[in-house]
């Protein structure tokens, strides 16, 4: 009985702590040695523990696929440079910036979830094409199972529904439209603004009835995380993961 008991007490807290999924937003890059979209940030957030490590992902020129969130970094463009140009580049903390080849062969020896945000390109025929080599590449590396896909691009969150393996989590981030809107093509999730909860808290419990996830994004205060824990979302993408694990525990 005690044992039945006991037990019962550890699920109630393992439930209560497993609530909400912490996310480190261009992987753990506030930390010595560090950068954002940077391969240390990937292993750091996998060694934090986290739920997910997020990265952005952009086509080249010569259609490779390279990691980076700006549209363009040290004078280049991402869209318009090849990828042995944009190799050349320095992230902060000294390393290459890194292809999502380089990402993903590093990303084979963490267990992390592997949040992958497409970028809006310039034309939608550039999105399919990159969606396409993205998931044949997660497929080559045997990562389709720890890939979830997330877009301000419908068109891009399409694709992906279209072309990933089914069951594949994929997450629409621009805030406009509807849980039930984005469930009728076929979409998983809804991952938004923090202030978007605010404006519709009503939309966790309709994704939710769903069956769908729901992640706000970018964290940073320990007040917004708290609404949020209270609010059930699923998942919280932050720059501070410390901060939300910490909350996490209380
Ligand atoms: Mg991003």
């Amino acid at each position: 009985m005690m044992a039945m008991l006991w037990c019962g007490l550890v699920a109630a807290a393992q439930t209560a702590t497993a609530q909400t999924g912490v996310v480190a937003h261009r992987g753990l890059w506030q930390a010595p040695a560090s950068a954002q979209n940077s391969i240390t940030a990937l292993a750091l957030a996998d060694r934090a523990e986290c739920y997910g490590s997020e990265f952005d992902v952009w086509l080249t020129a010569d259609s490779a696929l390279v990691v980076n969130h700006d549209a363009s970094f040290g004078g280049l463009p991402m869209e318009t440079s090849t990828l042995a140009a944009l190799q050349q580049l320095s992230l902060p903390n000294g390393e290459r910036m890194p292809s999502l080849e380089n990402y993903l062969t590093a990303a084979a020896s963490t267990s992390t979830r592997l949040i992958l945000e497409l970028k809006h390109h310039s034309t939608a025929e550039r999105e399919t094409a990159a969606v396409q080599r993205i998931v044949a590449m997660a497929e080559r590396f045997g990562l389709s199972d720890r890939m979830e896909y997330i877009s301000f691009s419908l068109h891009a969150c399409r694709e992906f529904v279209r072309l990933a393996p089914a069951g594949t989590p994929v997450m629409y981030l621009h805030g406009d439209l509807s849980p039930a809107e984005l469930h009728a093509m076929g979409i998983t999730g809804i991952d938004y603004h923090h202030s978007v909860f605010r404006a519709h808290p009503e939309w966790v419990e309709q994704a939710h009835a769903l069956g769908m996830t729901v992640n706000a994004w970018t964290v940073n205060d320990a007040p917004t995380m708290q609404y949020l824990i209270a609010l059930h979302v699923d998942l919280i993408t932050t720059n501070a993961p410390a901060l939300l694990q910490s909350l996490l525990q209380k």
